[in-house]
């Protein structure tokens, strides 16, 4: 029994060695592929605003980047043995394109390092984001905001098998208040939900004329509808932009000028005082008649997180902007910036919006303009103008914009 139990206990061992010595072969095996073959894919979008470069790994890679001056550019040290195919791939191909990257350089820097160099073109924003698995590169003419991943994931699934279609942007349009809930109330008895429908229907006439924008209305008469109308309404169409308009109205009869308003960020307040009243005061009214606003669905209510820390803020920021400034030239503002307030209307929907506040019915001036078709017209066009502009600005990828099915 001793013997046999030494017998075995050798064989053992020899299992146990080969088993260790086949299983080092084949991991030496592996990791030389690996070793190779790091990169899963080096892929790269480029238009006239922006490039954008994605580098996959295919195992745990480590890395380091740094931006230097004079010129411009952006270097990353991999730490792997060898310059990958895929990599030298990239290098080439944005050599041969025009992109905001003008050059590109790959080599190897020293014996565990390869050094992949971007030269940018001057004056353009540079974000890079990733992880050992990732590295994602993002150089644009516009601003960048905080989530190059929304946009990313954003502009990777709609460009692999899309086409983008030409009629495209579409405006959805917010007439506030109406029926039963008049809004603000001028002196001489303007009231503010027919103010806010006759621009809201010029606004959508003008759209409809632009060969590439459509527009639709969340009430096209004198009628209340419900916030969680309203907002099914809006998604429905999945517009790009959404446009709520409103006229202001105040206890101090001096308070004149026109505003925009988008949401604050989850972490923000109100931008001021004025900001939070308005805000109080055009949602109290679908608060009074919609009591229950605040068990929403938990889509609802997970499209509202959502969108706090989504990029469509950062866009509505710049839409609100351009509108603003075209507001600028047909009325004195009340707020030269965007204002920040919690509005429920903006709150559900998860695309570009703005608030606006044409002007003031509380103030006799802007009450007896704001009566007149002509001066309903020009605002109705500002907004237009503000729109086109924003639009102009801004890839159609960074909004989402629907693309055709076929
Ligand atoms: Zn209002």
């Amino acid at each position: 029994m001793l013997g046999g139990n030494t017998v075995m206990h050798q064989s053992f061992i020899k299992i146990l060695l080969s088993i260790f010595l086949y299983t080092a072969l084949i991991v030496g095996v592996i990791s030389a592929n690996e070793e190779k073959n790091y990169i899963e894919s080096a892929t790269y979008k480029i238009d006239k605003k922006q490039t954008f470069i994605e580098i996959k790994f295919s195992r745990d890679t480590k890395y380091q980047y740094n931006q230097l001056q004079n010129p411009d550019r952006l270097y990353f040290d991999l730490e792997v043995s060898s310059i990958d195919t895929k990599l030298n791939a990239l290098v080439r191909a944005l050599n041969e394109k025009t992109g905001l990257l003008t050059k590109a350089v790959i080599a190897k820097n020293k014996p565990n390092i390869v050094r992949i160099v971007f030269q940018l073109s001057p004056d353009i924003n540079t974000r890079v984001n990733g992880n050992n698995r990732v590295i994602k590169i993002l150089t644009s003419r516009n601003e960048i905001p905080d989530l190059i991943d929304n946009f990313y994931q954003a502009e990777s699934t709609q460009t692999k098998n899309k086409i983008w279609e030409k009629d495209q942007y579409v405006i959805a349009i917010d007439a506030g208040h109406g029926g039963k809930d008049p809004g603000a109330v001028g002196r001489k008895g303007t009231t503010e939900k027919s103010i806010n429908l006759s621009i809201a229907k010029k606004l959508k006439k003008y759209i409809d004329k632009e060969p590439n924008m459509k527009a639709v209305l969340t009430r096209d008469k004198d009628v209340y509808v419900k916030l969680r109308d309203r907002i099914k309404k809006i998604r429905k169409h999945q517009p790009t932009i959404f446009i709520s308009i409103h006229a202001d109205g105040a206890k101090n009869r001096k308070a004149s000028g026109s505003s925009v308003f988008i949401l604050p960020r989850k972490d923000e307040v109100a931008s001021s005082r004025y900001a939070k009243n308005v805000a109080d005061k055009e949602n109290e009214m679908d608060l009074l008649f919609d009591p229950d606003i605040d068990n929403r669905d938990k889509d609802t209510q997970k499209t509202i997180i959502d969108l706090s820390q989504n990029v469509t803020r950062y866009l509505s920021e710049q839409l609100g902007t351009s509108v603003l400034k075209r507001i600028g030239k047909v009325n004195n503002l009340h707020k030269k910036k965007v204002e920040k307030a919690n509005f429920a209307v903006l709150k559900s929907i998860d695309v570009c919006s703005i608030l606006v506040e044409t002007a003031f019915l509380s103030n006799s001036e802007e009450e007896k303009q704001l009566r007149t078709a002509a001066y309903q017209d020009k605002l109705a066009l500002a907004i237009l103008k503000g729109i086109k502009e924003f639009l102009k600005n801004t890839p159609p990828e960074q909004l989402g914009v629907r693309i055709s099915r076929n």
